[in-house]
């Protein structure tokens, strides 16, 4: 057992039964989903993590190859587009919210932490974790990355 330790979350977990359960998974969530983002997400994969980040996530346990989706935020001014990554890695939070959204004011607001040159977060919720994990105490990692836009498709604008 380790801890991360980021900011305001302390995450206890098990790098090893981590990657056990990375070495049953086949592909990433983005290669099954068939939809314009996602294909644009798994061509790119090689592009959007930095080494600190990779290191980051092969210290956890998680295969960077392998995540479980990605979501598209936004298309930024520079035609670069934001997605926010998950990952699930076998622990739990020790402290720190359950999630990584908060409310301020009234409007629902991300609350991500600097980890190197990349924002995460951490969420307690692995409802959607591949099968796997299941049967297993699971934390879903989130990782904020920019993509270029490399698919024939139309590019998506805003969030959706
Ligand atoms: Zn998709």
């Amino acid at each position: 057992m380790q801890t991360v330790s980021l900011r305001k979350w302390a995450v206890d977990n098990e790098p090893d039964l981590t990657r056990e359960v990375y070495a049953q998974i086949e592909c990433g969530g983005t290669e099954d989903c068939g939809c314009e983002e996602c294909f644009n997400f798994a061509t790119t994969r090689h592009l959007v993590y930095s080494a600190e980040v990779i290191e980051f996530l092969e210290w956890l346990g998680i295969d960077p190859q392998l995540e479980a989706c990605a979501r598209h935020d936004a298309r930024l001014d520079t035609g670069d587009h934001t997605y926010t990554v998950s990952f699930f890695l076998v622990g739990r939070i020790a402290a720190g919210p359950a999630t990584p959204v908060a409310r301020r004011r009234g409007a629902r607001c991300e609350s991500l932490e600097r980890a190197g040159d990349a924002l995460v977060g951490f969420c307690a919720d692995a409802s959607d974790a591949p099968d796997p994990f299941k049967g297993l105490p699971c934390v879903r990692l989130e990782v904020r990355v920019v993509a270029p836009w490399v698919a024939n498709g139309p590019e998506p604008i805003g969030t959706n």
